[in-house]
């Protein structure tokens, strides 16, 4: 396939499209923001995985972008609550809660839950539909427990009560660099320009 003008992430978020950017580096291809691509759009996430989600985002700009389009969708699961937050992890509680309220509500429900039983991930599916209409999707996991009480203040969300075995730190007292390594999205990123690179020439 020739190489497209552009790769187009279906996110507003700036965070995400810098690390998408800084992973693509070397591909000397821009990576835009959906809002930077002119799409103004409010997609319903209404899959019922990871996966299918970062599909149904990506196609909807993919089907006014055309081009390469990536998107992400990403979560907590934790697996003595049932993979709760899961999928929906960003609108737990409602979206207008504040993360702390959401740890602290989590932590509160693994009350007497002993360590080895509080093993929990993050996920991040990332989708990728290439110019021809084609799809592809990765997962990329990281695998943790959760702790007791919130620690460190890197990071957003519930990096504050993930705890990463390697380091026996949460991810919110991990430097950037670090977590990137480490992480779910780090992870199902460079996956995606792996499948990028094998159907698209550079
Ligand atoms: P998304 O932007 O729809 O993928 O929402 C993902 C949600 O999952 C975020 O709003 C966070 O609640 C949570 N999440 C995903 N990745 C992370 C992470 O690396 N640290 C902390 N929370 C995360």
């Amino acid at each position: 396939m020739n190489k497209p003008e552009r790769i187009v992430f279906a996110t507003g978020n700036k965070d995400k499209v810098r690390e998408i950017q800084e992973i693509m580096e070397g591909f000397d291809i821009p990576v835009i923001s959906m809002k930077e691509a002119g799409i103004d759009i409010d997609v319903e996430e209404n899959g019922k995985t990871f996966e299918e989600n970062a599909l149904i985002k990506a196609k909807a700009v993919w089907d006014i972008s055309g081009g390469l389009v990536l998107s992400d969708d990403s979560g907590l699961e934790i697996d003595a609550l049932n993979k709760e937050p899961g999928i929906l992890s960003a609108r737990y509680l409602g979206h207008d809660t504040s993360y702390h309220e959401k740890n602290a509500n989590l932590i509160e429900r693994l009350n007497g839950v002993p360590d080895e039983k509080r093993t929990a991930r993050f996920v991040c599916a990332v989708a990728a539909i290439f110019p021809d209409g084609s799809e592809k999707v990765v997962r990329g996991v990281m695998e943790g427990r959760i702790g007791y009480e919130e620690k460190g203040e890197n990071g957003f969300g519930y990096d504050p009560i993930f705890i990463l075995p390697k380091y026996e730190k949460t991810t919110a007292e991990l430097p950037a660099e670090v977590k990137n390594e480490e992480s779910h999205r780090g992870k199902a990123l460079r996956m995606i320009r792996e499948e990028i690179g094998k159907v698209i020439e550079f």
